[in-house]
């Protein structure tokens, strides 16, 4: 469903993936860990062009971009719009419009950027705040919620546009701890349904009881890849190992 292929990005001089290819199988959970710095947000910006790759290929789905700097202007700008519809973004902060109300916020992309009609979206919207534990405050204001309950809106939001894959940043690491069990807790259940999630974290026990796959990435490139199992619990690269032995 999803394959990566010669993934480049830099920020100035500063060369931050230096050639990454990945696939993720329909239905599949793959979590990317690593150092801070090591490349893992621009991996996931990458793979909905809200960072445009210097070069390589991603496909998701049907729809395929060709990264080089020949691909500018109106094309790539058609090429991002494609690409991006195919995905959901969770962001480490939920980005949701203060001013509109917890439902008015999911169905904003299916009405106003997929221009779905507002009924339809309205029951599916309402749909999706149920499925993440939230019917009931659908028409309060993020505000008025607990960061885990804003961040399940933001979770509701990005299946609303019903992408392909679902992208996580780090969901968790902005809440306070006892939230952090709810949002795992749906995205578990997002998982268990059958929904293919990218998943950036630092919650080690979610990648062991969640994930299929697990990249280790340092420096721009992944050092390492494989079941959880492998990955985290008998690493092959010496640099997994140190950084696995840090986080305990
Ligand atoms: P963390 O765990 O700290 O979030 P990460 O592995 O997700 O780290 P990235 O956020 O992908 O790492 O960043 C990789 C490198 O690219 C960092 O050195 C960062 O400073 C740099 N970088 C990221 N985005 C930009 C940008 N827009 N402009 C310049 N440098 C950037």
């Amino acid at each position: 469903l999803l394959e990566v292929r010669g993934l480049r990005k830099s920020f100035g001089d500063h060369q931050v993936l230096r050639g990454i290819d990945a696939t993720a199988a329909p239905g599949s959970v793959t979590v990317l860990i690593g150092p801070s710095g090591s490349g893992k947000t621009t991996v996931l910006r990458s793979l909905n062009a809200l960072e445009v790759p210097d070069a390589g290929t991603v496909r998701i789905g049907d729809v395929s971009v060709e990264f080089s700097p020949a691909l500018r202007g109106r094309a790539l700008q058609r090429a991002t719009t494609r690409l991006r519809a195919q995905s959901g973004m969770v962001f480490q902060s939920h980005n949701l419009f203060p001013h509109l109300s917890v439902l008015q916020n999911v169905i904003e992309g299916p009405v106003l950027v997929q221009g779905r009609p507002r009924e339809q979206a309205r029951a599916e919207g309402l749909a999706l705040l149920e499925r993440v534990g939230l019917a009931e405050k659908a028409e309060q204001h993020p505000y008025q919620l607990s960061g885990g309950q804003q961040q399940r809106v933001g979770i509701a939001r990005a299946l609303a546009i019903r992408p392909q894959i679902v992208l996580f940043d780090e969901p968790t690491s902005a809440l306070d701890p006892e939230l952090v069990g709810e949002v795992l807790a749906v995205m578990k259940d997002l998982a268990a349904e059958g929904w293919t999630m990218v998943v950036v974290t630092h919650e080690m026990r979610f990648a062991r009881q969640v994930a299929d796959r697990v990249l280790f990435l340092d420096g721009g490139v992944i050092v390492e890849q494989g079941p959880p199992a492998a990955v985290l619990e008998d690493p092959r690269e010496e640099r997994t190992r140190r950084f696995l032995q840090r986080l305990i």
